[in-house]
């Protein structure tokens, strides 16, 4: 998936978002199904509803406006730029996201220390490494964004720990700062040396790079 295409969480009878089964951003059609029991139907209830993706023609289960199945996987997927073993994580922090809010963010709080070590830091000291990779152009707004949902600063909390503070709207804002570092740190610079690879014919390359080196 293209990391700039916002992604659309799944939502109550919203006629369009990112699906929970192919991930695409698909067209959605709803409607409640008839309750059929030994023969009987029992007509509809507006509390049970069914909907399709145009896309892959899977069918999702909402209950009371909630999506039941497939579990709920209301948050982007991982940038396809984080390496394999920390994608694991991050998807198992989705699955499980509506079932145990405070498992998902411990979850998550390991990967962003996984993710400090793949970037070139220690990954002992989680502070240390993110003040490190703010040296290196990672956002000071991150890292402030990183001391609100408590991975650095006095209210730290341990990666992998499971802490009763965090809550939904942790790890929700957890997943997007994973995703948003891997960007920055990762995605941004493959895309400039790509282009710088594009626009400047190799000749030129290697002058610049022995300009620069003397
Ligand atoms: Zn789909």
């Amino acid at each position: 998936m293209n990391s700039n295409i916002p992604y659309v969480p799944a939502s109550y009878k919203s006629d369009g978002f990112n699906c929970t089964f192919c991930s695409a951003y698909a067209k959605q059609a709803w409607g409640h199904p008839n309750r059929n029991v030994s023969g009987g139907n029992y007509g509809h209830d507006d509390n049970f509803a069914i909907c399709r993706c145009d896309r892959c023609g899977n069918f999702s289960i909402w209950i009371k406006e909630k999506l039941i199945y497939p579990p709920s996987l209301t948050v982007p997927p991982p940038n396809p730029d984080i390496p394999e073993d920390i994608k694991t994580d991050f998807e198992e922090a989705r699955t499980i996201l509506s079932n145990s809010p405070r498992g998902s963010a411990a979850l998550l709080r390991l990967c962003i220390q996984k993710l400090c070590t793949h970037l070139g830091e220690k990954g002992k000291n989680i502070n240390a490494d993110i003040a490190s990779l703010v040296s290196k152009g990672l956002p000071v707004k991150i890292q402030q964004a990183l001391d609100i949902v408590r991975v650095v600063g006095n209210n730290a909390v341990h990666p992998g720990q499971i802490d009763l503070k965090d809550n939904m709207d942790t790890a929700n804002r957890l997943f997007g700062l994973i995703n948003l570092i891997a960007g920055v740190m990762i995605t941004q610079p493959k895309h400039v040396e790509e282009l710088y690879k594009n626009v400047v014919p190799e000749s030129q390359r290697k002058a610049i790079e022995k300009r620069d080196s003397s």
